[in-house]
């Protein structure tokens, strides 16, 4: 396992919602770098497409400013939505259980989604939403300086792998902007078609390698 910084301070645009409380071990994810402080407070304002007039809350990102891997899924459901965090329903759960796979913890990766707040329903994210919160996204790729980005799902996969299929793609790592970019299916996907579990942890096993500098 790689050593991470840990985040070291909190603002308030991440913060444990006021009369929630969230299961003990999301706590130490509320924890925000000062490297991305400014940029969750602006998501935490944020006027730019149709999510924000129905979101509860904002859902920037957890995890280190500066960390060897970074996991971009698709949007907040409703659980991320009531706590401001990425990932933390039965997704995060199978999420975690396969970080764990590979030595890893949540607290020690970032994760985000392509946007930020929730779409009703948990409807797919529309290309006009994606666009208007894709510099949110760059400018955390720019902050956390992955080593490896791993995409989950079809939507974050879409912008290194445009007109691909991840049933035929994912797992195939790809050398983009200096770094490896892995697409994977999203961890729902593998909730819905159980075959798919060890899909994804046959994917996750060669994250090691590719932060070493040994692809496989
Ligand atoms: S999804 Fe992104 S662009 Fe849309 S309101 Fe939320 S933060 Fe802004």
């Amino acid at each position: 396992m790689v050593a991470q910084s840990r985040p070291s301070s909190k603002v308030a645009s991440v913060s444990v919602p006021d009369g929630i409380r969230p299961p003990a071990a999301l706590l130490p994810l509320y924890e925000v770098p000062d490297a991305c402080g400014g940029l969750y407070d602006e998501v935490a304002d944020c006027p730019s497409c149709v999510l924000a007039k129905t979101r509860s809350r904002t859902v920037p990102g957890s995890g280190p400013a500066t960390c060897d891997l970074m996991f971009i899924g698709e949007a907040p459901g409703q659980r991320e939505d009531e706590l401001g965090l990425p990932f933390v329903g039965r997704s995060g759960q199978f999420l975690d259980e396969l970080l764990a796979s590979i030595g890893r913890a949540r607290i020690d990766v970032y994760v985000t989604n392509v946007v930020k707040c929730r779409p009703p329903a948990n409807r797919d994210p529309n290309p006009d939403e994606i666009s208007a919160c894709a510099d949110f996204l760059e400018r955390q790729i720019a902050i956390v300086e992955p080593r490896v980005i791993a995409t989950l799902g079809r939507f974050s996969m879409a912008k290194w792998f445009p007109g691909e299929r991840i049933s035929q793609i994912h797992g195939r790592a790809v050398q983009r902007d200096g770094r490896w970019v892995v697409p994977m299916y999203h961890p729902a996907a593998a909730l819905r078609d159980g075959s798919l579990r060890a899909v994804m942890k046959q994917d996750f096993a060669q994250i090691p390698g590719l932060l070493s500098g040994v692809s496989s």
